[in-house]
């Protein structure tokens, strides 16, 4: 099983090609995506943590093998990855291999994760290349990476956690940032993230965007 953990605000096809791929080409049962509630480490998201989780269900309906885990939620206080992968080692028992993907734009700040040189003890990493962000960590991520890395996917499958796979997937310049700048200047979105996702963006009018009726009606038009 995979984690991809993030702030899905909102969920978007970069995020959903991302999951579906890391199953497809490691040969994962599930991938499970799990949005923060409260992130320790950057701004306050502009939606709820239940309103992200909403759009991710949407977006992830019908597909079997892609999962919200929606602990975090349930979780007070700071949502600290370490948290959940312990729960989930808990869970899952001392054998069975876990993965926590991340982008390679996430290796920047991992260094101020709590107990980062930990996640090892409970998962492997699986780092994606990320389109626009280069491959490399600052030190001393990327020595710690690669005191761990191995190119040996089976190995991954044969070991419950500690070693660091690099994995090259489409690259799709897409990002949440984009889209929130987007939807704050009218400008569309369609297509960059599932149909219900936007549909129910727009109904809702998060983000402050236009109301569906009003975004689908050209000015002046028939
Ligand atoms: P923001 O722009 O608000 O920072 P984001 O688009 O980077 O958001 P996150 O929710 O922060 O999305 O990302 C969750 C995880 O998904 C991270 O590990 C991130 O690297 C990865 N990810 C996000 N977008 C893509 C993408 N287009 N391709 C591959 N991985 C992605």
């Amino acid at each position: 099983m995979a984690l991809l953990g993030g702030s899905f605000d909102p969920v978007h096809c970069g995020h959903l090609r991302c999951a579906l791929e890391l199953r497809e080409q490691l040969g994962l049962a599930e991938v499970r995506l799990l949005p923060t509630a409260r992130p320790p480490h950057r701004p306050a998201p502009e939606l709820s943590p239940e309103q992200r989780s909403e759009l991710v269900h949407l977006a992830i309906a019908g597909e079997p093998g892609l999962v919200c885990d929606d602990r975090e939620l349930r979780r007070p206080g700071p949502s600290y990855t370490i948290d959940s992968l312990v729960e989930l080692r808990g869970e899952l028992g001392p054998g069975r291999s876990l993965l926590l993907a991340m982008g390679t734009d996430v290796l920047r700040g991992l260094a101020q994760w709590r107990r980062w040189r930990e996640l090892l003890d409970f998962a492997h990493l699986v780092v994606v290349e990320r389109a626009g962000h280069g491959a490399a960590a600052p030190d001393p991520v990327a020595h710690w990476l690669s005191r761990h890395e191995t190119s040996d996917r089976a190995a991954l499958r044969q070991s419950a956690q500690g070693l660091v796979l690099r994995v090259r997937l489409r690259p799709l310049a897409i990002s949440a940032t984009e889209i929130r700048a987007a939807l704050a200047s009218g400008r569309s979105v369609r297509y960059l993230l599932p149909e219900p996702v936007w549909s129910q963006i727009r109904q809702r009018r998060w983000y402050a965007c236009e109301p569906a009726s009003a975004a689908a009606a050209s000015p002046g038009g028939n």
